[in-house]
């Protein structure tokens, strides 16, 4: 009697897991090959969702984008990373936007990136994703990944409980806003030697920086002078930087567009970081 209760219980719990796990997929499908999305039955929301689902008998769960962990791959833990040397040179490339969300150039960014079915990796400041939580969720639901660019910004030197504090806020921010869990940091300028990538690592985050930059953050350059940059620089496994926050970044957007077409001329797939990270041979 227990027994077969049980196993109908149990049944119950892998079709909806199974579910769970689809609308996940779905939600990353059009180029992920290498993001796979980790249901963890450990994790709250997968518990949550679990039994709401069984008090609510043969019902699906809602579409929710939860428990979407983007985790490093061994070889990257605790290191710093520029860019990959992909097998066979094969003509990868990963757009990272970093500083937002903002609500006005993210959306514009990612009407732009749907309609070029481009995936890329936003690297998320915690208090611009407190002031925009929505633009944030459609980030996750439209498949691009996250990684933590720490609450306030900062360059400077850090003890290590800022340190510590400024990535988990921010991580803990990420999880309850999105679902989503993530090993990547980036840190704020580059900067390598002020505490925040210690931390990382100490906690085996990826610390990813970049080998292209869009050099949006020059106020005088012209948007053409962005183009410029990165379809001079690309390489097959390069990081390109560039900026949906931290300033006005219209003329990023305005860049945005002859950035993906001149790359897909040059013979270009877009992957994210987590997907690039996957592909070194
Ligand atoms: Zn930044």
């Amino acid at each position: 009697m227990s027994q077969k209760y049980n196993s109908i219980n149990n049944y119950n719990k892998t079709i909806k897991i199974i579910s769970l796990a689809t609308i996940a997929l779905s939600l990353t499908a059009c180029s992920s090959t290498s993001i796979t999305p980790q249901l963890k039955t450990n994790s709250e929301p997968l518990k949550v969702a679990i039994s709401n689902n069984q008090a609510n008998s043969k019902s699906q769960p809602p579409a929710k984008v939860e428990n979407l962990t983007f985790t490093v791959p061994e070889k990257y833990q605790a290191k710093t990373v520029y860019k990959v040397e992909p097998s066979n040179k094969e003509k990868v490339i990963a757009l990272t936007i970093d500083d937002g969300p903002g609500p006005k150039t993210t959306a514009e960014m990612l009407d732009i990136l749907k309609q070029n079915d481009v995936k890329a990796t936003f690297f998320w400041v915690g208090s611009a994703l407190q002031e925009n939580p929505e633009i944030a969720k459609r980030v996750v639901a439209e498949g691009h990944a996250i990684g933590n660019h720490t609450w306030h910004h900062w360059y400077r030197n850090m003890d290590e409980a800022t340190a510590k504090n400024e990535i988990e806020r921010t991580n803990d921010l990420i999880y309850k806003t999105t679902g989503v869990k993530t090993s990547f940091f980036r840190p704020p300028g580059g900067y390598l030697n002020n505490g925040l990538a210690t931390y990382a690592k100490s906690k085996k985050d990826s610390v990813v920086m970049w080998s292209v930059t869009s050099a949006d953050t020059d106020p005088r350059a012209k948007y053409q002078v962005f183009i410029k940059n990165i379809l001079r620089d690309a390489k097959p496994g390069a990081i390109v930087l560039m900026h949906d926050g931290g300033g006005n970044r219209e003329r990023t957007v305005k860049a945005l567009p002859e950035i993906i077409s001149g790359l897909k001329q040059q013979g270009y797939r877009f992957v994210t970081v987590p997907q690039l990270l996957e592909m070194e041979h």
